[in-house]
Parts: C-alpha cells; sequence; structure tokens
C-alpha cells in the first residue's frame, strides 16, 4: 500500500529500496524513476532541480561506496515524501555499536518544511556516531513504520536493544509495529526540553528541578518514584498540570527505576545527552537545497569520525596512566578498554573502593558473598551487591552493569575485598574495548557465523564484502598502508589462481 504511487508496469516496488551494492539496474531504475515523478511534484520547494541535486549527490556516494544504502518513498501523486541514507561505515558501525539507538524527528527545515531525522548512537570511545539520516515530509504512522523498515532493512534486520527517542505518539506506535524486539525510551533531554515550554516558571526553579530529575533518573524502586512524584505534584500545586499527568502515564519510558535492564550506553549522561541534543542545531535553518542538507549531514558525520580516528590513534599509542600504579585491577582495565571508557572505570572504582562503607551480610553457601553498600555523603541508599566466587558472577541491586554496561563502584569495592586482580571475562563488554571494532569482520571467531558462511553463498558474499570494506577504509589514509593492502590482495589472488590452476588441471575431462 504504501508503494501505491510507485506502480509502474512490469516493475517490482520493492525494487525501489535496496543496497547500491546490490544491483547497479535497481539504482538506475531508481533514480529514473525519482526523476520521471519528480517532474509531476506539485510542492513547490521539490522543484526537479532540487531533488535531482539530491539525487546526483546519492548516485555520486553510491559511486564512491560499494556499501552506500538510500531509499525513498512517493506519495501517490509521484511527490518525494520520505528519503532515508546511510553509508557503508554506518552499516560497520551499527554492526559494533548498534545495541542501542537514537533517534530523533524535532529538526524542522524551514524552507521545505520537512524534518532532518538522524539515527545515531554513541561509539566505543563513547562520541557520537552516526548510522544514517532521514528527510521526512510528515510525522504520520506510514511514515515512520515505512522510515523504521527500510532503516532495519539497511541493517541487515538487527534490531537494537533500546532506542532512544523524542516523545511522539505516533512514533512510538510505529516502534512497537516495526521494532517489537527493542525496548523504546523517551530521552530525558527530549522532557527537559518539553517541561522549559510547558512549565513556564516552574522550570527555573532549583527546588522543582531537583525533584524532576530525581523522578527521571534518582529514584532506586518504584515505590521512592511514586512517592517523589506525589510530593513533587503537591508541593508545586502541579495536580492539574494536564502535560505532567500525560507523561505520568508514559512513565515506563522514561522513568529509570523502572528501566532498570535496559540498556542504554550512557546516552542519557552528560558529555553524551549534550552532544546528541544537538546534532543539527544552527545549520539547519540556514540551509538552502536538499542536496546541502546531505552535505551538512555527511560532514557532521565526517566530524565525528576524524573524532574517533583521533581517539583510535591515542589509544594505540599507549596505555592511559593509571591513578594507582601497581593495582592489578586498573591495569587490567587500562590494558581491555578505550580511554574514556577506562577513565569512566576508574572513577567508579575509586569511589567504590575509597568513598564506600560496607557491611558483609550471612551467606548459606561458602562461596557467595552478600554486602551491603552505601556512598559516603551520598545520603542513605542502600546498595546489595551478590558475589560468586566460584562463577565469578557479581550483581549489584542499582543495576549499572545492565545499562552501562561498566561495573558499579559497589561491585568493584565487593570484587577488591575479595582480592580479585581482574575484571570477570563476562562483564568486559566487547563494544567498551579497544577491540570493539574487530572481532565483526572475523567470521571465524563466532562458529555460527562462520558455518553460515560456507553453507549460504549470500551470507558468504556479505561477510566478504564489510570484511574488504572495512580494510580499504582503514588502509585509505596512508600510502603505506594502501600499498600494503594492495600486495595482501595481489598474494591472495596468486594463491587462488594457483589452486584453480591445480583443480582444472587434475579435473576429470567429462568431454564426450
Ligand atoms: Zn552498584
Amino acid at each position: 500500500m504504501l508503494y501505491a504511487g510507485y506502480q509502474v508496469q512490469g516493475t517490482p516496488p520493492q525494487l525501489l529500496a535496496g543496497s547500491t551494492s546490490a544491483t547497479n539496474n535497481a539504482e538506475t531504475l531508481k533514480q529514473d524513476l525519482l526523476l520521471e515523478y519528480g517532474t509531476m511534484a506539485k510542492t513547490p520547494a521539490l522543484g526537479t532541480g532540487d531533488l535531482q541535486s539530491l539525487v546526483s549527490h546519492m548516485k555520486s556516494r553510491a559511486n564512491e561506496d560499494g556499501m552506500f544504502y538510500w531509499d525513498v518513498q512517493l506519495d501517490r501523486g509521484g511527490r518525494m515524501t520520505n528519503f532515508f541514507w546511510r553509508d557503508g561505515r554506518s552499516r560497520i558501525d551499527y554492526d559494533c555499536f548498534g545495541d542501542v539507538v537514537v533517534f530523533d524527528s524535532t529538526y524542522r527545515l524551514n524552507k521545505h518544511n520537512l524534518i532532518c531525522a538522524p539515527f545515531v548512537g554513541v561509539n566505543h570511545h563513547w562520541q557520537t556516531t552516526m548510522y544514517g539520516c532521514a528527510l521526512l515530509a510528515d510525522e504520520s504512522m506510514p511514515t515512520f513504520v515505512w522510515l523504521f523498515k527500510s532503516f532495519l532493512e539497511s541493517m541487515g534486520n538487527r534490531h537494537p536493544q533500546s532506542i532512544f527517542t523524542n516523545q511522539d505518539q505516533v512514533m512510538s506506535k510505529a516502534i512497537e509495529e516495526v521494532f517489537s524486539n527493542t525496548c523504546h525510551c523517551i530521552a530525558h533531554w527530549h522532557i527537559q526540553k518539553n517541561a522549559a515550554s510547558r512549565l513556564g516558571s516552574l522550570n527555573g526553579s532549583k527546588a522543582f528541578n531537583k525533584m524532576f530529575i530525581k523522578c527521571m533518573q534518582g529514584c532506586d524502586s518504584e515505590a521512592e518514584f511514586e512517592e517523589t512524584w506525589a510530593e513533587m505534584l503537591r508541593a508545586f500545586k502541579l495536580q492539574d498540570n494536564k502535560w505532567l499527568k500525560k507523561l505520568y502515564k508514559l512513565k515506563q519510558k522514561w522513568c529509570s527505576a523502572l528501566n532498570k535492564c535496559t540498556f542504554d550506553g550512557g546516552v542519557e549522561y552528560e558529555p553524551q545527552c549534550d552532544s546528541m541534543s544537538n546534532i543539527f542545531s544552527g545549520i539547519a535553518d540556514k540551509l538552502t537545497s536538499l542536496s546541502a542538507i546531505a552535505v551538512a549531514v555527511d560532514k557532521q558525520t565526517e566530524d565525528w569520525r576524524e573524532k574517533e580516528y583521533d581517539e583510535d590513534t591515542r589509544c594505540c599509542q599507549k596505555p592511559p596512566a593509571c591513578i594507582i600504579k601497581h593495582s592489578d585491577i586498573l591495569n587490567h582495565a587500562a590494558k581491555v578498554y578505550t580511554h574514556r571508557i577506562y577513565k569512566l572505570f576508574e572513577t567508579d572504582f575509586l569511589d567504590g573502593c575509597g568513598a564506600t562503607k560496607f557491611k558483609e551480610l550471612q551467606c548459606e553457601d561458602n562461596n557467595i558473598y552478600q554486602y551491603e553498600m552505601t556512598m559516603q555523603g551520598r545520603g542513605s541508599r542502600v546498595c546489595t551487591v551478590h558475589f560468586n566466587m566460584n562463577t565469578m558472577q557479581i550483581t549489584c541491586s542499582c543495576s549499572k552493569f545492565e545499562t552501562m554496561g561498566l561495573l558499579c563502584p559497589h561491585a568493584l569495592k565487593a570484587l577488591s575485598i575479595k582480592n580479585a586482580c581482574k575484571i570477570p571475562e563476562i562483564y568486559i563488554l566487547k563494544r567498551w574495548t579497544k577491540d570493539a571494532k574487530k572481532w565483526v569482520f572475523n567470521p571465524k571467531q563466532y562458529e555460527p557465523s562462520y558455518q553460515e558462511c560456507m553453507d549460504d553463498e549470500a551470507a558468504y558474499c556479505k561477510y566478504v564484502m564489510r570484511y574488504a570494506y572495512d580494510l580499504v577504509m582503514k588502509s585509505q589514509g596512508q600510502e603505506e598502508l594502501r600499498k600494503l593492502l594492495w600486495e595482501t590482495l595481489e598474494s591472495g589472488e596468486k594463491e587462488l589462481e594457483k589452486y584453480l590452476g591445480d583443480v582444472n588441471q587434475y579435473a576429470p575431462s567429462y568431454a564426450t
């Protein structure tokens, strides 16, 4: 139904959506149809010239990048309604860090009355990374459903664990429909932005803000949240505030006490949320054409990638300086984690070991230890840690590992009490390590993927192309590396030719 406007005799509509690496015919067809229908466009802002410049930009990106993907949706009148694109590198980044996605549909482009909606995430240096971007004509259910399906298709149908968005009822329903395995959350920075416009002068009150933020992310349990919320409404006489009533109904999507097992990769914490909430601020209104918007998005993406490259280089050069020189566990963390993640770990370790009081509780099993921890100077909040010395499993009621993928100060204190000198393997998330991007391209390490490659031609092609693509990207910047890659490929080719020669030489002849 969504493709009703595409009906062209003999042409399956699905051909319009697809990776440019899949087939050149589909690509040419997509461009022809776009231009054909573009001439019928009734929206003055999207004249053929503007549309053509956007298509040309996509074509040129697709020519440079074999894994580039773009998709367009036209309405019944042949007008371009929605547009999505991502490049090959975004696909690779999503393969490594696609556990958490942030989607924002609040950037309006005044000239075209379009919405510029980026999909972003966080990389192993806790920096913002781009997964793709959409230009949307509206915020309707068919639009969001089309976009999310296109996004998933472009990412090999792998669903993220969690998706953080602005508050939008229609989008929420589309997420439920398309991202059925994903936990949907409303980002705190969007709630705060809305609070500023909905609550007027109250939003400037320090006392109110403190309670409001506590409701979002400072409560330990559902009971504490309910109590704080009720107290806030009473104290500021907000019982009849419609916006807060509506927000309360959606509490499952934003209250951290109710989402203790939702992985967020730290997107809600400073400075991540600052970076993510201001992606296109200041540029959207100044842009004059659709292709200029695409260029600006690509430029922003390149800037982020340069920062990632700088961090990669820093991590390769030397390990981070450990604040305690001879601490085994800190040295282990410095070895595996990237510099920025190491610093987060180090802060929690010092907090746990230097500013935590603990009480050991009796356990029947000799290998299981249970502690109650309180942090000095941070109220009476008690966190309970269970530690099994046999399996090295450690859990804490604060759930930091479940949300951020890093052990909390309480768990680190417990490890320290029991003289553990390493972080247990199961608590080192690959996505935070220096090697975060290495494993994706080596299916041998993952037996099911390797077997899939051997059994299935399409899977083999997909893995090998992505592997090669990544090598090309890595070698691009330096002449020496380019030379090295050429030589490696040439030597691989020689081996293949030699093998093929031998096979042909000894192959039985079936000639009749
Ligand atoms: Zn904890």
